[in-house]
């Protein structure tokens, strides 16, 4: 029986498969030495309510400076992170540096949310309020300014604890956002239980609706169905005027994207929002 394991398994491998394991290993033994020595950092991204084009929050995105590979972008590393385990150090640094930097920007007169993305691991975490708890009083930043993302595969990957734990991260105060909505599956049926506050609608559905009649039909449907629900609307993945325009006609959204601001370090979202530097910790080295 172990003998056709091991023969199975091998007549999978392939000399690609193999090289891409070493590579993750290795991106994976760095990734430790990452968290340890400041190779990480947090970038920020605004979202505009389009209504009046205020920046009313901002999504923390995190990025990694490896010292040969140069800039690793998140998708990149973060589903390395998630398989490991090493994923609750990451988001742990994340939410630290995203709460110590909203905390300045209250400080300053800018009042903005802080969005942070949560992975499917979080959510079978019961440790994981207390946790959210502990860091917003550490840095004094009130409940209502998080939102905590979550994708419809993370909650379906065990919707049971995934339940126990949204439910005592909302009591909180806390509110849950569902990413990149549109792309998991049982979407609708979600909605229904309503342990959820914003819907973010996936960028591959927003990008294209100035073109795509189907796209913005998928996409003022949605709008509609979740404004219904009292949910606030984040449209990803804007990336022209046009798209802001079309939106702009679908009722009280909020914009995200490469047109309405790019993810940059918190000094430079400081001097394009005409705020007084207060991110000076932030700064690139
Ligand atoms: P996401 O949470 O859906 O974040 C949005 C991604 O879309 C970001 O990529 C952002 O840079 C990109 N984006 C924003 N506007 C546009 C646009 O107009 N056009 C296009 N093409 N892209 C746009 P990023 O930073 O590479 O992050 C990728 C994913 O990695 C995130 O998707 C999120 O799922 C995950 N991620 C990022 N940071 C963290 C983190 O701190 N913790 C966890 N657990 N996951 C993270
Ligand atoms: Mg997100
Ligand atoms: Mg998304
Ligand atoms: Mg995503």
């Amino acid at each position: 029986y172990h003998a056709k394991l091991e023969r199975d398994r091998i007549s999978t491998f392939s000399p690609e498969f193999d090289i891409n394991t070493v590579e993750r290993l290795q991106l994976l033994a760095d990734l430790r030495t990452a968290l340890d020595t400041g190779q990480l950092h947090v970038v920020y991204q605004p979202q505009t309510d389009l209504t009046d084009g205020r920046v009313v929050a901002v999504e923390a995105l995190v990025r990694w400076r490896h010292p040969e590979r140069g800039l690793v972008r998140a998708d990149e590393f973060i589903p390395l992170a998630e398989n490991s385990g090493l994923i609750f150090p990451v988001t742990a640094f994340v939410l630290d540096t995203a709460l110590a930097q909203v905390a300045r920007w209250h400080a300053a007169g800018l009042d903005v949310r802080m969005a942070v993305n949560l992975s499917a691991r979080h959510l079978s975490d019961q440790g994981l309020p207390q946790q959210v708890g502990a860091a917003l009083t550490r840095h004094q930043v009130p409940a209502s300014s998080l939102v905590l993302e979550v994708t419809e595969t993370a909650i379906l990957s065990d919707p049971a604890r995934a339940d126990l734990v949204l439910h005592a991260l909302r009591r909180l105060g806390v509110s849950i956002a569902i990413d990149d909505y549109g792309t998991g599956n049982a979407s609708l049926s979600y909605l229904k239980r309503l342990e959820i506050d914003e819907l973010k609608i996936d960028r591959s559905f927003v990008s294209n609706i100035g073109a795509d009649h189907h796209d913005l039909i998928i996409v003022r449907s949605t709008i509609s169905l979740a404004l219904a629900l009292d949910l606030r609307v984040v449209a990803e993945g804007i990336e022209d005027a046009e798209t802001v325009t079309a939106l702009r006609g679908l009722g009280h959204v909020i914009g995200q994207g490469y047109h309405l601001g790019r993810p940059v370090e918190a000094p430079e979202l400081e001097r394009r929002l005409g705020i007084a530097p207060v991110s000076d910790t932030d700064a690139a080295p």
